[in-house]
């Protein structure tokens, strides 16, 4: 079949005529749990259906994400969902029990609900529709549906292990992460820093012999604060933002001068920051106080469900793709043809996979799901089923329309 107009209204009633199918993908997901590093189960829920739905292959990589593809045409197009999710905390007051995947009144609750079990059901969907009314032959692209793994921890080192250790680098990227139906182009980049100050520890009773390393911190500390109110919002992302989040000091007793300060931070970076710039800044604050401090970027390390081992740095770089950017032209159009309305454009106000393959390896990436950003991580997690069959018909539609917007030129 070749994709017109009118068999995306074909495939568009069929799609609606199966949303209790959809419904149930979306409920089975959010049943399964699947904590960072604890995503066995899912990947084989995954791994099962890709099968049943006919894609060309599916298989697990070496990192443990979830690798679906379908057709083998020469554009290469990459759907990302990550399928692991924070965790359910004590404290958490849940209106349904959070692996429950309760449906009242159209809408579902749960952990994963809208952090982002539902662009890995519409991504299945999708995909399911696509293999059975189109000979491989006749797809322009080929099509990588990806559910990445330990990507709340890591953001990106998923994609990025895809890309270099697997050999599979896209044209073109999809995110899942919440949008509430909007195109999303971008989202600020964040960094962790460490600041450490040494003095000379002494008795608290001669305190006079001692060099206290908290009171070096101090200014660096005051410096820090003043920074983050004069640092510059661009747009359309707004400003980046520092925060020091940890403060910890070593010392023989609590009845000693420390010896030693740490401090941990966290940078939101806007357009035109960059590691470099975000390094210097506290350098150039350290110098204007005459201290001698130390700055340093933390790796963050873990193990997958599959056992492999990765480090990581702490920087995840801000990306934007351009509004005429044909991809975003794609999903505007996509989006606006689903939604019968002018669809709009934003972008993220947390990380996402994109630091990788936006940040980190240019690669044109844009993002479009049900749910709502603000309602990540909370036990707030609901999502309207009737947005996920309207994203679901999106999912569907996209790697037709950036194919034909490609062959304009
Ligand atoms: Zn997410």
């Amino acid at each position: 079949m070749i994709n017109t107009k009118s068999t995306n209204q074909k495939i568009f009633a069929e799609l609606e005529n199966e949303q209790d199918e959809l419904n149930q993908l979306i409920q089975s997901l959010i049943q399964i749990r699947s904590y960072s590093c604890e995503e066995k189960e899912i990947v084989e829920f995954i791994l099962h259906k890709m099968a049943e739905y006919n894609f060309d292959e599916a298989f697990s990589d070496k990192f443990g994400n979830v690798v679906g593809r379908i057709g083998n045409g020469p554009i290469k197009i990459l759907f990302d969902a990550h399928i692991d999710t924070v965790k359910v905390t004590e404290s958490e007051e849940w209106l349904y029990p959070p692996f429950e995947g309760k449906i009242v009144d159209g809408k579902i609750y749960g952990r994963g609900a809208v952090d982002e079990k539902p662009a890995m059901a519409g991504y299945l969907m999708a995909g399911k529709k696509i293999k059975k009314y189109f000979a491989n032959e006749s797809l322009p692209f080929t099509l990588y549906i990806v559910g990445s793994v330990l990507e709340e921890d890591a953001d990106g080192y998923p994609l990025y292990h895809l890309i270099i250790n697997e050999g599979i680098k896209p044209d073109y990227v999809l995110l899942g992460e919440p949008t509430d139906l909007k195109v999303y182009r971008g989202q600020r980049g964040r960094m962790e820093m460490k600041i450490t100050t040494t003095g000379k520890s002494a008795h608290g009773a001669h305190n006079q012999q001692g060099i206290n390393a908290v009171y070096k911190m101090n200014p660096i500390i005051d410096g820090i604060e003043k920074l983050d109110k004069s640092l510059p919002a661009v747009e359309p992302l707004g400003k980046g933002s520092i925060t020091v989040s940890q403060v910890v000091t070593r010392a023989p007793s609590l009845c000693s001068v420390p010896d030693y300060c740490q401090i941990h931070i966290d940078r939101r970076l806007t357009l035109g920051e960059s590691k470099e710039s975000a390094v210097e800044q506290l350098q150039k604050i350290i110098q204007d106080k005459k201290m001698d401090a130390e700055i340093s970027i933390p790796d963050y390390e873990a193990v997958s469900w599959k056992g492999t081992k990765f480090k990581e740095e702490a920087y995840f770089p801000t990306w934007v793709l351009e509004k005429d950017h044909v991809l975003t032209q794609a999903g505007l159009q996509t989006a606006s043809n689903i939604l019968s309305k002018s669809a709009e454009l934003g972008t993220w106000a947390f990380s996402t996979n994109g630091v990788a393959t936006a940040g980190h390896f240019d690669i044109p990436t844009i993002g479009f799901a049900p749910g709502k950003e603000e309602l990540s991580h909370s036990s707030k997690e609901e999502l309207l089923l009737d947005d996920l069959l309207l994203a679901t018909k999106f999912y569907f539609a996209l790697p037709f329309q950036l194919c034909e917007l490609l062959n304009q030129g």
